[in-house]
């Protein structure tokens, strides 16, 4: 369901009419050539739309006004590749409304040195031509993203196939929709948020649905869907004894299939891209939806339990900066400590709903009580994240505004079994480590629940923040409690 592939980013490249049509000619076959080359590269999904050289205000404020309007740009890329005077670009800049990153690059990678004369000088002159226009975003105070060095530079191209896939899940987000089925867990505050400064900021819509309007499509679901689903699930996943066709409990199997059935005619028709649910408004649900919230996360919904909108929404938002990726992400809670001196670490889980895109190994479809919410029993799968580097992401709302915190951890496959933990897990240990790492993120009022990530590097979560212009805090191996402690006092 998460395609990036329609989105584009207009390339445009900033000039002046002083050099006369020769010059502008070859800038304009310059940046023809590099488009080209951008999008010949496969790690970067959207398409790079060249849209030529621009000499004038009008031409300027003409351009950022069309990106406006144009529902498939997603964010433009600028370069002076000579000298554009950065008076001519306020006007445009100021109506501009979508992000852009300041490609800081030259045509020609190396001086000629027994060659260069004064029309070398003219044409390669991004040098000073991009500063100027780095004095003009600054003056107008708009964040965006520098990125410096050559063209065909594979670490300048990661940067801008970064920024491209952030600037797509932010577009996704503008038009987002979260339904919350079910209120806030009763008490709980950091998931808890403002709804309307949300919708500013990152431009998603959050709304309230009874159970009941979900129960109406579970209600339409047919045998044959049924049934089709269930053999999706016996030929995906180890099916576990009771589940099995002639199993006790294979009457919860059917359930399960049904809710996930409806719950995704629910989401489709409603145009949501993320839901939460709680298990204290269940009415009429047999049991909590488990595999099915962890089936449509796989397909790419946003989910969070216990009426968490904040991080059913920034789940979202992550896997389409993923999209096509290899590894996961996935809803998750830092759940219990393994304390042991020099080793100390954290499982990671929640109750049912961990998505099977981070699954190291076998995926087992198994059932087992709850133990709260008073319903029947819900099937789940379980399994055990793949070892790797990860990070955790979570958005807070500090009252006024929005903080994202983030910590850099390693996930570790588990020695032991675990032969009766219900629950798909990840094993990790943190970044500096527990003890400074969670001692940071307790200070900076991050939240129980996260986006654990396998496949985004801290840059994409930095992009993000600086698009949508909220505060991050980054807790990695070069953390230092007495200078976060100052920072977020001063913050
Ligand atoms: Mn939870």
């Amino acid at each position: 369901m998460i395609d990036i592939c329609v989105n584009e980013i207009w390339f445009i490249t900033g000039s002046q009419h002083l050099y006369g049509t020769k010059i502008l000619r070859k800038v304009a076959a310059h940046t023809e050539e590099i488009v080209k080359s951008l999008n010949a590269n496969s790690e970067i999904l959207v398409s790079i739309k060249d849209k030529g050289v621009v000499t004038t205000p009008e031409e300027i404020t003409a351009i950022c006004q069309i990106s406006n309007n144009e529902k498939n740009c997603i964010g433009l890329i600028f370069w002076m590749h000579t000298f554009s005077p950065a008076k001519m670009w306020i006007n445009g800049l100021k109506v501009l409304d979508k992000p852009f990153l300041h490609l800081h690059t030259q045509y020609n990678a190396e001086i000629p040195w027994s060659k260069i004369d004064m029309d070398f000088m003219n044409l390669n002159q991004s040098a000073h031509g991009d500063r100027e226009f780095g004095f003009i975003c600054s003056r107008l105070k708009i964040n965006r993203k520098v990125v410096v060095g050559h063209w065909k530079d594979s670490k300048v191209i990661e940067k801008i196939n970064i920024w491209s896939r952030v600037a797509s899940a932010h577009h996704d987000a503008k038009s987002g929709k979260v339904a919350r089925i079910g209120d806030n867990m009763r008490e709980v505050a950091v998931t808890e948020g403002d709804k309307v400064e949300a919708q500013i900021k990152f431009g998603y819509s959050v709304n309230g649905y009874g159970v009941g309007d979900l129960i109406e499509y579970i209600k339409m679901v047919s045998d044959a869907e049924m049934k089709n689903l269930i053999d999706e699930y016996e030929s995906t996943y180890l099916i576990s004894d009771q589940l099995k066709f002639d199993g006790v409990k294979r009457g919860s199997l059917e359930d399960a299939a049904r809710i996930e059935i409806g719950l995704g005619n629910f989401m489709r028709e409603g145009s949501f891209t993320s839901f939460t649910d709680t298990f204290e408004n269940l009415h009429g649900l047999t049991q909590l939806p488990g595999i099915a919230a962890q089936r449509l996360m796989n397909q790419g919904y946003g989910f969070a339990g216990e009426g968490d909108w904040k991080t059913a929404a920034l789940v979202r938002t992550m896997k389409v900066m993923a999209a096509g990726l290899k590894g996961g992400n996935s809803f998750m809670e830092d759940y219990t400590y393994h304390f042991l001196h020099g080793s100390d670490r954290v499982l990671g889980s929640h109750m049912l709903e961990i998505c099977p895109s981070i699954a190291g190994g076998d995926v087992k479809c198994e059932i087992h009580p709850l133990g709260i919410g008073g319903k029947e029993d819900p099937v789940r799968l379980v399994f055990n994240a793949a070892a790797g580097e990860a990070l955790n992401a979570s958005i807070v709302d500090m009252g006024g505004r929005m903080r994202m915190v983030v910590n850099n951890v390693t996930t570790i496959k588990p020695k032991e079994g675990l032969p009766y933990l219900p629950t798909a897990r990840a094993l990790w240990n943190v970044k500096p480590n527990l003890k400074e790492g969670a001692q940071a993120w307790i200070l900076a009022g991050g939240a129980h629940h996260t986006c654990f990530s396998q496949n985004l590097s801290n840059e994409y979560l930095d992009d993000y923040c600086d698009m949508v212009d909220i505060e991050i805090v980054t807790i990695d191996e070069k953390t230092d409690i007495n200078s976060l402690k100052r920072y977020l006092k001063l913050s």
